[in-house]
């Protein structure tokens, strides 16, 4: 017998609220309802905001002794970590994420906690003297109600992301967690309470991106919008955003590069570059969706690349030895197959891959087995735009120059990898390509404590390291005579 489904009302102030409407939330992974979530409009994300701009005003929050506030949000790390297993079990079930990967990623955020409660009280400010007599002071000073916008793809992770960097400069928050994946924001919210934030603090309100989404972008009294999602929205966001002159930082998508020469050590190269485009089902913004290999070893690459993908474990979330889950939903998945379809139509050939599992289980659910693609023209579609699924573009490069001029021919600017044992390259390279964030003989693109973020189409504004605390912060300069 299935149990009931849980129902999450809207937590205001303290107050549930019905809201606008109601969403069933699915588990990709079957098509299940597992809970119906309040969805807010226009008139409770104006409740909201007035809550959070009201405790701002309070000063409670942004007052509080720095230790105080610190040990607020190492409490909140301490909770996370007591309840990792149902988090991960929550974020598996309503995300498809494989649960190894849940649990990898509710410690992450668990740590971008701690991370931010160490920093609370080191975001130093200035002194000088610019003149012959007197001080000048320069002060760092939180902005006001942030609105934080997150995507599906990272849910729990990316609202720690924002959430504790401004947390910690003294803001008051406001999340809106992507309409497919609110489970554990709305978590979040309930241990944020039990680890002692002061009401109003942190508020979650589950919403459609064209109500709850534009509505917060567009009141007045939110000072500051970090946005996480596809450069298209975030292109609609940063308008709005203009129109008040209100501060914004947008986290968009990308097309990255893997750029593999023929001197690089290609047994960890090709284990590593699997998961670079493959992890999370290639719903990942740093995929690097085009591996770029130079010609010699071009041949072996593909077929070590292709055996290694069919190792690959595609299954059910729950099972430890899963390697990729479902994608997020079905239209998503027929995105997917769309762009491979088009791609093959414009001469792209099919290597392996691309095929929609039928039979149970994983005929329930929106699975895809991960696609190579050869032969596709630098112009194609599927070299120009955000896939956000298992798909890889494989093609050969002559010489150094032409890497990187492939590397930089998108729009995007995220990510990307380079593998090679001569370092005057690196060198040369890594100042060439356009992207925010680069790895050397390695896939990895997120460390907590290095600044996170695009050029280009990408967007502007960095998440993580210290770079987060001045994005949600703004310095007062005082002069004293
Ligand atoms: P999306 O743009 O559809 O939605 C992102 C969020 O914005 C959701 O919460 C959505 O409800 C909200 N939204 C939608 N329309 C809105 C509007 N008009 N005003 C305000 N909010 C609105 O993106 P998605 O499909 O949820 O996520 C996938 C995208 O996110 C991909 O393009 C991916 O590359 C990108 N992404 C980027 C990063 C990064 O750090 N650069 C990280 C993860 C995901």
């Amino acid at each position: 017998m299935p149990g009931k489904i849980p129902h999450h009302p809207l937590t205001i102030a303290g107050e549930a609220y019905a809201g606008q409407s109601r969403y069933e939330v699915v588990n990709p992974a079957d098509g299940r309802v597992i809970a119906t979530v309040a969805m807010a409009g226009k008139q409770e994300v104006t409740l909201a905001v007035q809550n959070a701009a009201e405790r701002f005003r309070g000063y409670l929050w942004r007052s509080m002794r720095p230790q105080d506030r610190a040990n607020c949000l190492l409490r909140l790390a301490q909770r996370i970590r007591e309840e990792a297993g149902e988090l991960a079990d929550l974020e598996s079930r309503n995300a498809g994420k494989p649960i190894r990967a849940a649990r990898a990623e509710i410690e992450g955020a668990a740590r971008c906690f701690s991370y931010y409660a160490g920093a609370v009280d080191k975001h130093f400010g200035q002194t000088m003297m610019p003149g012959s007599r007197g001080r000048g002071a320069v002060y760092h000073e939180p902005i006001g109600v942030c609105g934080l916008i997150v995507p599906w793809n990272f849910p729990f992770l990316i609202t720690a992301w924002k959430c504790a960097p401004a947390l910690a400069m003294g803001n008051t928050v406001i999340v809106k967690p992507a309409e497919a994946t609110p489970l554990t924001a709305l978590r979040l919210a309930e241990l944020a309470q039990e680890a002692g934030f002061p009401d109003g603090v942190l508020t979650v309100i589950p919403g459609h991106g064209d109500q709850a989404g534009e509505a917060l972008v567009e009141h007045p009294s939110v000072r500051k919008i970090s946005f996480t999602g596809s450069t298209e929205t975030g292109k609609r966001v940063g308008r709005a955003a203009a129109d008040q002159l209100k501060r914004v930082s947008l986290e968009l998508g990308g097309k990255s590069a893997n750029l593999v020469f023929a001197d690089a050590d290609l047994d960890e190269c090709i284990d590593s570059s699997v998961w670079s485009v493959f992890d999370n089902s290639g719903q990942d913004c740093c995929s690097r969706s085009r591996m770029l290999v130079e010609r010699p070893i071009y041949d072996a690459f593909l077929t070590r690349f292709a055996a290694r993908t069919n190792q690959l474990v595609v299954g059910l979330p729950r099972e430890e030895t899963t390697d990729l889950g479902p994608l997020i939903t079905p239209s998503h998945r027929a995105r997917v197959c769309g762009f491979i379809s088009t791609a093959q139509d414009q001469g792209a050939h099919l290597v392996q891959g691309g095929e929609i599992p039928a039979e149970a289980p994983l005929g329930d659910g929106n699975f895809l087995l991960p696609a190579i693609l050869v032969n596709a023209h630098p112009s194609h579609k599927i070299m120009q735009e955000e896939v956000f699924g298992p798909v890889v573009c494989i093609l050969p490069f002559s010489d150094e120059e032409e890497a990187l001029s492939l590397a930089n021919d998108t729009a995007y600017g995220l990510s990307g990898s380079l593998w090679t044992r001569d370092y005057d390259r690196v060198q040369r390279l890594v100042h060439g390509l356009e992207a925010g964030c680069l790895s050397v003989n390695s896939s990895s693109s997120v460390h907590q404590e290095m600044p996170f973020g695009g050029v280009k189409h990408s967007g502007y504004g960095r998440e993580l390291g210290m770079d987060a605390l001045a994005a949600y912060s703004q310095t007062k300069s005082v002069f004293y005579g």
